[in-house]
């Protein structure tokens, strides 16, 4: 390995260090992008998870926090357009997988 690759791996470990944090719009907490799923609409017929199309929420991968969301109209505010029911459904089907993912369920 020569000089110029060690220094390659030590700037990307910084820049993964420095990671953006997002708002969960359940709970309010801070945390990483990674540990919070992004539900991106765009207001017609594309949702998206984790890659942008249009505007993002990002919630906790739990029950508690997206119904929260759900509750104060976070998501529809968020996303500056009325959340249409099969979205709603979506985002519940990945926080579903999210939660068989890690092992954890507070449904
Ligand atoms: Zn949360």
């Amino acid at each position: 390995m020569s000089d110029q690759d060690i220094q390659i791996e030590v700037f990307n470990e910084g820049w993964m260090g420095s990671e953006p944090e997002r708002t969960c719009a359940g709970c309010g907490r801070k945390l990483s992008k990674r540990e919070l799923i992004r539900i991106g609409y765009d207001g017609d017929f594309e949702v998206s998870f984790w890659k942008g199309i249009g505007r993002g929420v990002y919630v906790c991968p739990n029950w508690k926090c997206y119904q929260k969301a759900k509750k104060r109209n976070a998501f529809s505010k968020s996303l500056k357009t009325n959340v249409p029911v099969w979205v709603y459904e979506r985002i519940e089907s990945m926080v579903e997988e999210k939660l068989k993912e890690t092992g954890k369920s507070c449904k």
